[in-house]
């Protein structure tokens, strides 16, 4: 078998691996290969924002830097990759091949086909242009290094047999991505190669991802959105410090539990606290309550008005408005089909009028508008995650070139590491900048 000798061998063929593979190629790097399990590459790509594809978020670089942070790395890690390549200079990227994008709420940017195929396109266009050899239905299973060289195989490989897979290369990048919705070829491999050169990887959560709860009182719920409400999760639920994580946004009750963006969000805060008080036997979140602890996230209807006015304003309209039901009422505040539900956990009797609800009941509803409590029994099926929170530990990564600090001339980028973001278009931007930042690093 005849080898070709790469400059830059490229394992996995998904946003990150794509613009490693460009940038390196805009550097002037000739040898180039992607090695990609399926049979085409971006399928990940294609299932993002509905198949809109949320590329990115025009938020300054700033808050671009604050979103993508967590307790769990340093949040200056990937401040580096997106001053080197931001949002505008990703958008630069498409638009120089004709493709433009529009804003939508919270800054989110979407190509203005609403397609993410001609995402995808744009991409393979740049690789044939740059003349990048992309090996397809190539599974690998292990690399080594030798003589400064790294070697490529895939899982049949045998080196009697010359039909086999092996591939050298100078450089290596590794944008296997993350272990979540294994079906798109991202199952975790990323992981095991970074042991394979004593890399340390953090455990492994579902992010963005539904939660399950069994509460009765939501049972019938299902299908009923709540919008622009805070939602809130405290470690000190898990008994742990006494820090508030919160979200703003909608939530969907479903048949099993609930979802929307403001749960995708907050569940990876959930993730991000199961990972850091390395609660092992929590990790599948199938049934938290088997281990003591209490997982419960709480709903704010009233995010824009404090305790004290929302009293005060409560106080004056019961005083004005005496004979109206206090069921008529709470239809300023919440979904009709919410209110039955409410007010019996909140112990008022739906047909109560205004001037007869007691302080306590008052103070009851009042508690329960800003703090409506949902225990939470667990993630959904950990494979529907969006992103995986964790992944390769990033304090062995240089910032500066995504290359390891422990070995030459390899690196990592995307969803391998251990950096995630909520919804927005922010996770995509890390791919895209860790990726472009590492093939703009590399040196032939
Ligand atoms: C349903 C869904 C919707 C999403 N929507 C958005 C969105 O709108 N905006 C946003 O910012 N983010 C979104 N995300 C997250 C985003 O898609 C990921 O963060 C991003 O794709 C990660 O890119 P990556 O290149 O690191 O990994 P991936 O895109 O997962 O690519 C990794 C590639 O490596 C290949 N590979 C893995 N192991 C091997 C191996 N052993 N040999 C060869 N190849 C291998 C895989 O087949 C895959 O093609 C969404 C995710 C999902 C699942």
């Amino acid at each position: 078998m005849t080898m070709k000798i790469y400059d830059l061998a490229i394992i996995g063929g998904g946003s990150a691996g794509m613009m490693a593979a460009i940038s390196a190629a805009k550097n002037g790097i000739k040898k180039i290969a992607i090695i990609e399990k399926n049979k085409s590459l971006g399928n990940k790509l294609l299932l993002t924002g509905g198949g809109r594809c949320n590329i990115t978020n025009l938020k300054d670089t700033k808050e671009l830097i604050q979103k993508t942070s967590s307790s769990l790395y340093s949040k200056n890690f990937l401040k580096h990759s997106f001053y080197t390549f931001s949002p505008t200079d990703l958008i630069d990227i498409f638009n120089e091949k004709g493709l433009d994008f529009k804003e939508e709420n919270n800054n989110k940017i979407y190509p203005i086909t609403d397609d993410s195929n001609s995402v995808l396109s744009v991409l393979l266009k740049y690789l044939k242009e740059y003349n990048v050899k992309i090996f397809n239905n190539i599974n690998v299973t292990n690399i080594i290094k030798e003589n400064n060289m790294f070697q490529v195989f895939d899982s049949n490989f045998d080196s009697n047999f010359d039909s086999n897979f092996e591939l050298i290369a100078k450089n290596l990048i590794i944008s296997t991505g993350g272990k979540t919705f294994p079906k798109t070829g991202s199952n975790g491999d990323g992981y095991y190669f970074a042991s394979l050169f004593n890399h340390k990887v953090s455990k492994v959560l579902s992010g963005l991802i539904s939660l399950n709860s069994n509460e009765k009182s939501i049972e019938n719920l299902s299908g009923l959105t709540l919008n622009d409400i805070k939602v809130s999760y405290y470690y000190n639920s898990l008994k742990c410090s006494k820090i508030e994580h919160h979200t703003y946004g909608n939530l969907i009750f479903t048949h099993n539990g609930l979802s929307g963006p403001a749960i995708l969000d907050i569940s990876n805060k959930i993730a991000e606290s199961i990972i850091l008080n390395n609660m092992s036997n929590m990790s599948n979140m199938n049934n938290v309550n088997d281990v003591n602890n209490e997982i419960a996230i709480y709903l704010d209807f009233c995010p824009d008005l404090t305790y004290d006015l929302l009293d005060a304003k409560f106080k004056d309209d019961f005083s004005c408005n005496g004979k109206n039901k206090i069921k008529n009422y709470l239809k300023f505040y919440l979904p009709n089909r919410f209110i039955e539900i409410f007010l019996d956990l909140s112990n008022v009797d739906l047909d109560k009028t205004l001037s007869n609800i007691k302080k306590s009941e008052r103070k009851n509803i009042i508690n329960n508008l800003k703090g409506f409590k949902i225990k939470i029994n667990g993630f959904n099926d950990k494979n529907q995650g969006m992103i995986s929170c964790g992944g390769v530990k990033v304090n062995e990564i240089n910032p500066k070139t995504m290359e390891s600090k422990l070995v030459k001339n390899l690196y990592f980028v995307g969803e391998v590491l251990e950096c995630f973001a909520p919804t927005g278009g922010y996770n995509l931007q890390i791919a895209f900048s860790t990726g472009f930042l590492a093939g703009k690093s590399i040196v032939s």
